[in-house]
Parts: C-alpha cells; sequence; structure tokens
C-alpha cells in the first residue's frame, strides 16, 4: 500500500479542519499527504502550495479559476482520489454526504467529519471510546469537537466508576476566528431552544450512555465550555476523578491558582506552547472537579478547531488496522505534543 509502505491519505476541504489534519498526518511515519483540495484560488490555497502540499480543484468546473490566478494545481479532486488511499472529508458539514458517491467511485476509504449525519459512515469514531469498531471499515465518521470533548472524560469516568446519568450544558463559541460572515455580536442564544441539543444523542453513537445536553451559542470565538453534572454508579472523591485524568494525555488540567482564569487565559498559554494555538487535549479545569451529594461536577473547555485532529489520525491507523488503540493513540500523541502542559 501507499508510497514507502506510508497509506497515502487526500484531504479534501483545506479548512479549519482539513489544513490542522493535513500538518498532522504529515507529521506521522505510517502515513503522508498526497495533495489537498480548494474551491477557489484565496490565500489558503496559495498557502498550501508555499507549504509544499499539491494543490488539486475540489469542484471540477473550477479549475480554470485557478489557471487564471496563477495558483498551480495538479488536477480536480478526482486526479487526487486516483492517487490516494483514503481521503479525509473536511468539506463543510453536510457537503461531505455529497461527495461520498465520488470516494465510491474511486475505491477509496473515508473519514467524515462530525458535521455529516451518523449515517454517512459506517460507524462513528472516538478513539478512546470506539477505535476497535472502525478496524478494517471504509466509511467513518470522527464525532464533532464538542462530541469529541464530552466522549472523552464521560468514557474515563463510566470505565471507572459507571454512569447512571449525565446533565451537560454547553456553552458553544458563535463561529471560529477566521468566519467574517457570521456570528452573534450580543446576546446569548439557546441553540437549540428546544432540549435535547444534539450532542447528547450524537455521544450515543459512540458511547453508550444515558445523557442530556442543553447548549447555547455566545459571542466568543476562542473555545467551547462545558459544564458537567455526572451521576456515577460507584462512590467516588473528586481525588479520583482527577487521578484517571491526570493519567490521560488527551486530557489537561488547568489550575486557577497558575492564572487559567479563563479561556482566553488558556488561549494565551497555547498561543506560547503550540503551533496555531492548537489544543488538542480537554481543558479541565482543575478546581471545577468536585464531587457534590454523590454526584460529579467539573467544567472543561475545548479548542473547536483542534480537538478532532488526533482521532482523525488515528481513524486512518483504525481504518488499514496498523496499529492498536493504545500503540496509535500513543504515536498520535507523541507526534502533536499531547499531554505536555509545558509551564
Ligand atoms: P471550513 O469552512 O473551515 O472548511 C471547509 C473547506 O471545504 C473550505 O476550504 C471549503 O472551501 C471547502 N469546500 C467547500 N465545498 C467543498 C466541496 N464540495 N468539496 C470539497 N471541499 C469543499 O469548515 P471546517 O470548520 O473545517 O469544517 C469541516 C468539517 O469539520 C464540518 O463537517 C464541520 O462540522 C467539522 N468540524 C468543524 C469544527 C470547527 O469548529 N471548525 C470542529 C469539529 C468538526
Amino acid at each position: 500500500m501507499g508510497v514507502n509502505g506510508k497509506v497515502r491519505v487526500a484531504v479534501n476541504g483545506y479548512g479549519t479542519i482539513g489544513k490542522r489534519v493535513a500538518d498532522a498526518v504529515n507529521l506521522q511515519k505510517d502515513m503522508c499527504v498526497v495533495g489537498v483540495t480548494k474551491t477557489k484560488p484565496d490565500f489558503e490555497a496559495k498557502m498550501a502550495v508555499r507549504k509544499g502540499y499539491d494543490l488539486y480543484a475540489a469542484i471540477p468546473e473550477r479549475a480554470e479559476l485557478f489557471d487564471k490566478a496563477g495558483v498551480k494545481i495538479k488536477g480536480t479532486v478526482d486526479d487526487l482520489l486516483s492517487k490516494a488511499d483514503v481521503v479525509v472529508d473536511c468539506s463543510p458539514g453536510k457537503v461531505g454526504a455529497e461527495n461520498k458517491a465520488k470516494y465510491e467511485k474511486a475505491g477509496v476509504k473515508a473519514i467524515f467529519q462530525g458535521g455529516e449525519k451518523a449515517s454517512v459512515a459506517e460507524v462513528s469514531f472516538n478513539a478512546l471510546s470506539c477505535y476497535d469498531r472502525a478496524l478494517g471499515k471504509n466509511f467513518v465518521r470522527v464525532v464533532s469537537c464538542n462530541t469529541t470533548g464530552l466522549t472523552r472524560v464521560l468514557y474515563l469516568i463510566k470505565e471507572n466508576f459507571g454512569i447512571k446519568k449525565v446533565r451537560a450544558t454547553m456553552i458553544r463559541r458563535v463561529v471560529d476566528p477566521k468566519e467574517d460572515k457570521k456570528g452573534l455580536v450580543n446576546g446569548i442564544m439557546p441553540n437549540p431552544i428546544t432540549l435535547p441539543s444534539h450532542h447528547g444523542p450524537d455521544v450515543q453513537t459512540v458511547l453508550d450512555v444515558d445523557i442530556t445536553t442543553v447548549a447555547f451559542k455566545v459571542p466568543t470565538t476562542l473555545m467551547h465550555v462545558h459544564s458537567l453534572n455526572i451521576v456515577p454508579e460507584k462512590d467516588v472523591k473528586a481525588e479520583d476523578v482527577i487521578e484517571i485524568f491526570e493519567e490521560e494525555p488527551r486530557i489537561l488540567l488547568f489550575s486557577e491558582e497558575d492564572g487559567f482564569t479563563s479561556t482566553a487565559k488558556i488561549i494565551e498559554w497555547a498561543r506560547e506552547v503550540r503551533n496555531r494555538y492548537d489544543i488538542f487535549e480537554n481543558c479541565v479545569w482543575r478546581d471545577s472537579v468536585s464531587v457534590v451529594d454523590g454526584e460529579i461536577y467539573l467544567t472543561q473547555a475545548i479548542h473547536q478547531e483542534a480537538i478532532v485532529v488526533p482521532e482523525n489520525v488515528d481513524a486512518i491507523r483504525a481504518v488499514f488496522e496498523l496499529k492498536s488503540r493504545e500503540e496509535s493513540m500513543e504515536i498520535t500523541n507523541k507526534s502533536l505534543g499531547i499531554g505536555e502542559l509545558q509551564i
């Protein structure tokens, strides 16, 4: 398979998630990026070429636009698919489902993102909770940023203490920093107003747990915040929960005494230690982890642009059955510096 035994990965949609997945894949020894696609020759397309990625037109009819703008492309998405073993579809939500027929025709495996319905793939994916379910599959969906953040902590708590019931409130960044066409200037939007938000049912695609979620959008672009209330099956102390989080690299614990008083401070830390200030881990406030009347409470922040990136890399290893869950997660973690607070 592939070039020098490496899995050949195409990235269809070099946007917020696509550019991060491409860079993460290129850091792995067992896979490489054979090309990325853009719909138009904008600055992101130019930067992809500058970084050394082979660029292809995502929409074949628009190939001419790239020529006119003097941006060199190697062909269209169909040409790219003919050189790939797997495509990571990072197109906007619901567009992945439209792209699926192309992937089937080209005979490549595909990893979809959380903006797609679960039915786009054979299985939904989170590395911790259900890596093995994706082994050998052709179509896998990595769940969304909020679902990934919820699933990691709930999986660990369920494995160690059992879970009777979860109630979670999601305070969501309204848009990503680059999005200048939509937003919420001055308000708090229950989204949706009716219960439950889609996050609870989405968690249930990757973890068997009783969960109800409520969600709000707020005028910030930095991170989401989750407030969780978990009723465990066993008696548990806050220290026990902190201990299992300390052992999992994909969870980082942030302390108020270190000055981490808000998402703004967590991002300020990430600006110093991470490329693009990408935080691949859940950011749990250590001081928020509490047990009151036998129920666990915790607050965490999720960097929506980055958290699903390691899961995409692990999903590629799973569909080709390259490594076990533990091996893949360890390799991905090391390559991306996951689990290192560096303060
Ligand atoms: P984005 O808008 O930043 O990037 C999407 C890219 O796909 C753009 O470059 C766009 O030009 C391109 N594109 C448009 N039509 C296309 C087509 N027909 N074929 C191929 N490419 C096309 O979006 P994003 O934030 O990177 O989101 C991508 C997916 O990841 C969505 O499913 C989204 O729900 C999911 N996701 C996003 C976030 C986030 O916070 N940004 C987090 C987790 C998951």
